[in-house]
């Protein structure tokens, strides 16, 4: 990020705005992965589902999501869903408006569809892949996104691959490095993020790691960083996993990104995730991200995260000082990963 959007993103912070927005474009996807945070009964909060919401088509949808931009000012935002690419006619007339605004785009889909080698023009438009483990893994839970649909769709492309590490992805030695060693040899392929599994409070999913899981695989982490280059993922940032959020507050990432579902109305919150997450098991990589950020220290003692907290004070002060009609809504999260 360059120094004059970091100002950028602080002066919104201190105007009370979330320097980050997600949006749900559609309610619409042709997988249905085990484990799906969007499609669960508690993701919207209990009361309705993404399923029962209201989404739009067409230059409607086009008209609405550039409104949305436009009121809010973000400096980045993520289109996902569902999966953004079924509504793939009108993220093509999104994405040279979103570049006229200099926004940052992140459009995170599972490349059922084609993603066009042309798409590289789009200087502040980043793709990334929705990718569950290697194709005996990934192949039963997300067809019919299946690797060798992937591999074919982003032929010419540049993308970033997103992997979540489950329990049973941990509990195999080798695994991470076989999976690196494979997506290194994809030419498309510019980057890879690994996220850990983040579960629900009270949740008893078999793909929860274990603690010594979490410390196992930050401990290969540190390692495949180092032979793997293309692995963007710093040592500070691997370190989170070890020390998540202890609860959305003292989440910067839900604290800097608006989350909106598919009627473009509805906040998702505390983050993406949505429903009552279990930070204390966090390893969502855009939350180790900024954690990372937060827990860099400016001068002596004072560390970034202590400037967030200090100006997210005076924006919010600011709102209620301003009776804003339509204020953000609460913490909720330039990553949604899928
Ligand atoms: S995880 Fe993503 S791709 Fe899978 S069903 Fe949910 S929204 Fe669709
Ligand atoms: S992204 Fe932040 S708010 Fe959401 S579960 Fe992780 S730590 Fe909690």
């Amino acid at each position: 990020m360059k120094t004059t959007e970091v100002l950028a993103a602080w002066r919104g912070i201190l105007a009370g705005r979330a320097p980050s927005i997600s949006i749900e474009i559609t309610k619409e996807c042709p997988l249905r992965c085990p484990g799906c945070y969007a499609f669960d009964d508690a993701h919207l909060g209990g009361g309705t589902t993404l399923r029962e919401l209201s989404d739009f088509k067409g230059d409607e949808l086009v008209n609405r999501v550039l409104a949305l931009v436009d009121r809010h000012k973000p400096l980045h935002v993520s289109l996902v869903g569902g999966d953004p690419l079924v509504r793939y006619r009108e993220v093509e007339q999104l994405l040279p408006e979103m570049e006229r605004r200099g926004v940052h785009t992140q459009i995170v889909t599972s490349a059922f569809r084609i993603i066009p080698a042309e798409w590289q023009k789009y200087k502040y438009l980043s793709v990334v892949i929705s990718v569950d483990g290697l194709p005996a893994e990934h192949d039963v839970r997300r067809k019919p996104a299946t690797y060798e649909r992937i591999l074919k769709n982003i032929q010419g492309a540049k993308v970033t691959i997103h992997c979540t590490v489950t329990s049973q992805i941990a509990d195999r030695p080798g695994y991470l490095d076989e999976f690196l060693g494979f997506w290194s040899g994809v030419p498309e392929v510019k980057k890879v993020w690994f996220s850990l599994f983040t579960p629900q409070r009270g949740a008893t999913d078999v793909e929860i790691l274990s603690a010594d899981q979490r410390t196992a695989v930050m401990n290969d982490l540190y390692v495949l960083r180092r032979k793997y280059p293309f692995l963007d993922m710093p040592e500070a940032v691997i370190a989170e996993i070890k020390q998540p959020p202890r609860n959305p507050e003292e989440c910067i990432f839900a604290r800097t990104t608006a989350t909106f579902s598919a009627d473009l109305k509805t906040a998702i919150s505390p983050c993406q995730f949505g429903g009552d997450p279990d930070c204390s098991q966090c390893g969502c990589i855009a939350s180790m991200g900024l954690a990372a950020v937060g827990h860099h220290r400016v001068v002596g003692p004072l560390t970034a995260g202590h400037i967030f907290m200090g100006s997210a004070k005076i924006g919010a002060m600011w709102n209620r000082f301003m009776r804003r009609p339509e204020p953000l809504p609460e913490p909720a999260s330039p990553f949604h990963i899928i």
